[in-house]
């Protein structure tokens, strides 16, 4: 292809035990999808109509870069979450049909400036500026799917500076991952490349400059950054 500028770097994660990696096409999140988490912002479940969002691609910060500190916010949250990566995609998805699609899984923060996500809350603005800021979504390793085996009582869990501030079963889930990619796959057309964050627990807040985190998707993928 004869560019009039240079490409964009393509962003892509690596994939344990391989010298492969994985190339990213969209990051897609869901929002409430932990009850307890929904509590504590004061907000409630819809489990009737997920929620959805979107991170840019080059937004995805591999394990172990530094993670700068954001602009304009004072209020830097993290959400620890499970994050898992298409192998194939497709649109209107059956549910059954949805584990087949997923090349792997990996441990991720869905950073937020949870300040301008709060203004944007009350003036009814969207949330971009709060969620798909340069280096909001740190992500693990992906793990093959085939090599693990995930179940209700995985565990999901973030500590800061050593100190447990997130954990849970991923059965606490409201929305399970095939449910997901099902009512994802109604409003996208999902294709390989795809990564989905799939909710954070309760137990969000502030992380500051000089915080060394560890998120860890039990048995599967492991982070660690710290915010500069
Ligand atoms: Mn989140």
């Amino acid at each position: 292809m004869n560019y009039i500028i240079d490409p964009p770097a393509q962003p892509s994660l690596p994939v344990t035990g391989s010298a492969q990696r994985f190339p990213i096409r969209r990051v897609f999140c869901i929002g409430r999808n932990y009850a307890d988490h929904a509590r504590e912002m004061g907000a409630s479940v819809d489990a009737a109509a997920p929620m959805f969002f979107c991170k840019p691609a080059d937004a995805v910060v591999a394990d172990g870069a530094d993670v700068a500190y954001p602009s304009i916010t004072t209020d830097l949250h993290h959400e620890v979450e499970m994050v898992v990566a298409l192998a194939a995609g497709g649109s209107n998805i059956a549910p059954e049909a949805a584990n087949a699609l997923i090349f792997g899984y990996g441990v991720g923060l869905d950073l937020t400036r949870r300040d301008l996500q709060a203004q944007a809350k009350a003036k009814g603005h969207p949330w971009d500026v709060a969620k798909g800021f340069d280096h909001s979504a740190p992500v693990s390793a992906l793990r093959v799917a085939g090599e693990v085996t995930l179940d209700d009582d995985s565990v999901l869990r973030l500590s800061v500076n050593g100190e447990l501030r997130q954990q849970t079963r991923l059965g606490e889930m409201v929305h399970g991952v095939p449910q997901i990619i099902a009512a994802l796959s109604t409003l996208f057309e999902l294709k390989a490349g795809d990564l989905i964050f799939t909710g954070t627990p309760a137990g969000v807040a502030a992380l500051q400059r000089g915080d060394h985190f560890h998120a860890e998707l039990v048995g599967v993928a492991e982070l660690d950054a710290n915010i500069i």
